[in-house]
């Protein structure tokens, strides 16, 4: 026999059986002759009754024990007029499988507030908090349903190396490693491979993959590990490609909204699916800003501050901003031909937020050449690159959503962190 039979929230619907079921203590009350605990697992709480004389003087015995002790318990589903579900659980024998033997640092129940960063030091303890488990089953339905949507486009899915010679985005906020005898680096985008995959004739490929950034900010939007979901595909235009993000990110909410309803109610958040996500070009952003009394210079980025300003102006946070200057975007934008200064590059604000950045890229090794320059970068270091685009390579576009603050934003959390199991920042490399 296993650990258990059934989880907590089958069990409900079996008024009458004799299962088995495992968990955690979540509450106890003892009134002496009347014991009760709230078993708890992954699926849902139930209430252990025992009554002196009713239950095996063993399993009442037992079943004092500190919350988050993890138990085995065997007994029946019974009806109950008192308990919120209908029905409780009369315990034959109360296992203790794994007594406590330290303080647990703060309340799973939740009536007591931890401080965030004593919930990240003690990550598996606040996992068992009704919103972080939600959070993280929000977070998983997201990455399903990229990869669900990915494939349905007629994505290849792929694995990149996460070590790697040159920088990928230009040089700066890399975290260096030894690599035997020389120096390497961790990857800050997957973006020069995942180009690659294209230009071997894969033509259309999505991946989801760490990158590392040595950003040495403390923000409430940054990480120095996260995770991006990647798409790149060969012979689609900017447009094109821009239809591909907007119909994942609303296949991402959609399926979020379906799947994850009870988990969204924990969490307070009334997710709202976009049938259609505006398009505005930078040019057109710029303007409205400055129509509206915001100074704001055309070629320079928008800053958490312009971006709250913008969704002021617009009336609304989700949108997308298209034809960015070339000055400011990665050397591998593609410029717009007979007006080189601005290039088909595009990002996803989604409810006020920067969630995803992408491009149509340069294909012709020439024009590559003199981007790498422009930007101070030397051409050499990235031979293994350019060269691929004199041996036949297609048009392509591509664009990567950061899956923390695209979990972050659909579940409503105010901080980043809160949306990774284990952050990643300036300060925290632990647990
Ligand atoms: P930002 O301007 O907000 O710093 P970025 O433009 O440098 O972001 P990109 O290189 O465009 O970021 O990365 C693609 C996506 O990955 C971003 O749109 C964002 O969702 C996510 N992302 C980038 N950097 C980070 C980070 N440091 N922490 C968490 N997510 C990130
Ligand atoms: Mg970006």
């Amino acid at each position: 026999m296993g650990y258990r039979t059934h989880y907590i929230s089958e069990a409900k619907k079996l008024i009458g059986s004799e299962v088995t079921l495992a968990g955690w203590v979540h509450e106890v009350r003892d009134l002496g002759k009347l014991k009760f605990v709230q078993l708890r697992d992954q699926t849902g709480i139930i209430q252990v009754t025992a009554k002196q004389g009713r239950e095996p003087d063993a399993a009442l015995a037992a079943m004092s024990q500190p919350k988050e002790t993890v138990v085995q318990v065997k007994g029946k589903v019974a009806e109950s007029k008192m308990a919120d579900s209908g029905c409780e659980f009369i315990p034959s024998e109360f296992i203790v499988l794994n007594e406590l033997s330290a303080k647990v640092p703060f309340e799973v129940t939740g009536k007591v507030p931890a401080e965030l960063d004593v919930r990240l030091d003690n990550r598996s303890v606040d996992m068992r908090t009704a919103k972080t488990a939600a959070i993280f089953r929000v977070r998983s339905v997201l990455a399903n349903a990229f990869r669900e949507k990915a494939l349905s486009l007629g994505c290849t899915e792929i694995q990149t190396p996460c070590i790697v010679e040159a920088a990928t985005e230009g040089g700066a906020d890399l975290f260096k490693v030894q690599y035997f005898e020389k120096d390497a680096y961790l990857v800050q985008s997957p973006q020069l491979y995942k180009q690659l995959c294209v230009i071997g004739g894969m033509d259309k490929v999505f991946m989801t993959v760490p990158v590392f950034r040595a950003e040495k900010h403390n923000t409430l939007t940054h990480l120095n590990e996260a995770t991006q979901m990647d798409i790149e595909a060969a012979f689609i235009t900017p447009d094109e490609a821009v239809d591909m993000l907007e119909a994942v990110l609303i296949h991402c909410l959609t399926r979020a909204k379906e799947k994850c309803a009870s988990e969204l109610a924990i969490l307070g958040r009334d997710l709202q699916v976009p049938a259609k996500i505006p398009r505005h070009t930078y040019t057109e952003l710029v303007e409205k800003l400055n129509a509206a009394g915001v100074k704001f210079e055309w070629g320079t980025d928008f800053s958490r501050e312009t971006e709250a300003k913008l969704t002021e102006v617009l009336g609304y946070s989700t949108y997308f901003i298209t034809k960015w200057p070339t000055a400011i975007r990665a050397f591998y934008s593609m410029p717009v031909e007979g007006d080189e200064k601005i290039c088909n590059a595009y990002d996803l604000n989604y409810e006020g937020l920067e969630i995803s950045s992408g491009a149509q890229r340069v294909h012709k090794p020439e024009i590559l050449i003199n981007a790498l320059q422009a930007r101070g970068l030397n051409p050499e270091e990235f031979s293994f690159y350019v060269n691929a685009f004199r041996v036949g390579a297609p048009p392509h576009c591509g664009w990567s959503i950061g899956m923390d603050r695209l979990t972050m934003k659909v579940c409503g959390l105010h901080n980043i962190r809160e949306a990774v199991l284990f952050p990643r920042d300036r300060v925290r490399v632990r647990p």
